[in-house]
């Protein structure tokens, strides 16, 4: 028997509609180093209708490709809403990769107009030569625009084009599975790909991190998303806040502690989403100041495993709870979120906390190990994460991948183990184990124990080849500044809690930890620095 139930599409114009118009008087600020700018959700409506209009008028009449070159902003926001809404597709292209990557993705999307930041004016005018499909570039703010020159390309003052449009838009009727952004994956591992998430995916995937399950947002909330929004949608928290009518409190180009201390302090946030690196410079930062974080009543914290020291700090010396969230871009991208059981207490609480979290109920999962087996889910068993679900990726654009799909499952290239409870543990990227004389050694593991040490800023783990054990743990390690601790302090401080085989026995110290595009250690680069003799490794033999 059929539903008697309306089908009604759920889109990105539906979310739009709730913020601009039953939201109307909330909020979009923009830090601009000293203070904010803001416009209401209600103003934030009418410039998605002149954008929308405005790009009409450039000639995105279907599903056309807008990319951005933007930080997180008010005209970022208004991007993310007007292109979708109006049937095009919007691609916030990740401004951190290296040239030839975001030349590679813009030609792979085809966009045909990209919305420039007026500060990355210069860096996209050397790319622009390079763009093959690009035919309009929108400038927002005062850059001049002889920065942003190219054959066959025209280029126009963003709140010009604002300004001669219509405030007023009629959004079409849009099938809720169309396109409706895309972004491409930080391409560690050879070129990034592209996830195209539709209007169905993202509407749902609003929904359901607004749930207690998820991030527990609130309409009375202000949510800083120190995630960019070229990355993996910035988690969702953009179209989020403007579906339940939150604030946004927008951090631009001021991602340091020092700047986000600040602009906490002035605009007050509840929620502040970001990966560990941002909130471990800004656990520094606070330290050693004198600053007012008590806005804060939660910090939705992934994109790579929250070492505990930065738990504890945040939860101990500020009074925020930091809550563990697990994702991909390919996973829209929140896919688990670690809240500990009700009766959890004490250190079992702190177990909890640091796995990965509960998949949510959307996501569905499961565990496989070599040559394809199932993996029970007995919290021990370790196999690969693959997960489905509808906002999931099932497929690349434009590409065939089909190694990273397995029976209608995108395996997630991450390792680990799931308990009875559903909680999801990782012990490593799938490139990244280390296997030593046969048996697994967790990097993750290590790095977390490490990091808890005092004197340790960063520390990322990786295998190096060694004769007897195929493999073996190679420690690179940040000190904090004056620190005098010696590789064999390190190793006797982690003793208690590894088998003595896993420990490592090669260290060396570096001056930071190289990251990819956002923000994840980078251990390919680590690796091929070890191989190119580049790292002055000291080796503490075991005795
Ligand atoms: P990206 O698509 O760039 O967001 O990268 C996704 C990958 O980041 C995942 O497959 C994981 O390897 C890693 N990752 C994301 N969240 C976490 C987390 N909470 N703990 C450990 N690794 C994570």
């Amino acid at each position: 028997m059929q539903s008697t139930m309306m089908d009604v599409p759920l889109t990105v114009a539906m979310i739009l509609r709730q913020g601009s118009v039953v939201h109307g008087e909330s909020r979009v600020l923009t830090w601009t180093g000293d203070g904010a700018r803001s416009a209401t959700y209600a103003e934030l409506g009418e410039r998605t209708a002149r954008l929308a209009g405005a790009l009409r008028a450039l000639g995105i009449t279907g599903d056309q490709r807008v990319g951005t070159f933007c930080w997180n902003d008010q005209e970022h926001l208004e991007a993310y809403f007007a292109v979708p809404a109006m049937g095009a597709v919007l691609h916030p292209i990740n401004i951190r990769l290296f040239p030839e990557q975001m030349a590679y993705v813009t030609n792979h999307a085809e966009d045909e107009v990209v919305i420039v930041d007026s500060t990355l004016a210069a860096p996209f005018g050397k790319l622009l030569p390079h763009l093959k499909t690009v035919r309009h570039v929108l400038v927002v703010g005062d850059a001049d625009l002889a920065t942003v020159q190219a054959d066959g390309v025209e280029v126009h003052r963003y709140d010009d084009l604002l300004a001669a449009a219509e405030p007023v838009f009629k959004w079409p009727d849009v099938d809720e599975r169309q396109a409706a952004s895309m972004c491409y994956t930080s391409g560690t591992t050879g070129r990034p790909k592209g996830v195209v998430y539709s209007h169905r995916s993202t509407f749902l995937h609003a929904s359901a991190i607004c749930r207690g399950d998820a991030l527990g947002l609130d309409p009375l909330d202000r949510v800083l998303p120190v995630v960019p929004m070229f990355h993996a949608n910035a988690w969702g928290l953009a179209h989020a806040a403007v579906l339940i009518g939150a604030d946004l409190l927008m951090p631009e180009r001021f991602l340091q502690g020092e700047p986000l201390a600040a602009m906490i302090q002035a605009e007050r946030p509840t929620v502040a989403g970001a990966v560990p690196t941002i909130w471990n410079d800004l656990l520094q930062y606070a330290r050693g100041h004198d600053v007012d974080l008590s806005s804060l009543r939660m910090v939705p914290c992934g994109g790579s495993a929250v070492p505990r020291s930065l738990m504890e700090g945040f939860d101990h010396e500020f009074g925020i709870p930091i809550r563990h969230a697990w994702g991909m871009t390919e996973t829209s991208p929140v896919a688990s979120v670690a809240i500990p059981p009700r009766e959890a207490e004490g250190e079992e609480r702190w177990r909890y906390r640091l796995t990965q979290g509960r998949l949510l109920p959307e996501v569905e999962y499961r565990l496989t190990g070599d040559e394809g087996v199932a993996m029970p889910s007995d919290g021990e068993s370790v196999g690969e994460l693959e997960v489905r679900g509808p906002w999931v990726t099932a497929r690349y654009h434009k590409e065939d991948d089909e190694a990273k799909f397995h029976d209608g499952w995108l395996r997630t290239g991450d390792v680990g183990t799931i308990d009875p409870r559903g909680y999801f543990t990782i012990t490593d990227r799938s490139k990244d184990v280390i296997k030593s004389g046969g048996e697994w050694i967790s990097s993750v593991d290590l790095e977390n124990a490490l990091m808890a040490h005092p004197d340790v800023v960063e520390a990322a783990v990786v295998g190096i080849p060694d004769e007897k054990w195929q493999e073996r743990p190679l420690a690179t390690i940040v000190l904090r500044e004056g620190a005098d601790t010696d590789p064999v302090d390190l190793r006797a401080s982690i003793e208690e809690r590894f088998a003595r085989w896993q420990l490592p026995d090669n260290f060396a110290f570096i001056d930071a930890v190289p990251k990819t595009s956002v923000g994840k250690f980078d251990k390919k680069v680590l690796r091929q620095r070890y191989a190119e003799g580049d790292l002055d490794v000291q080796t503490v033999p075991h005795d």
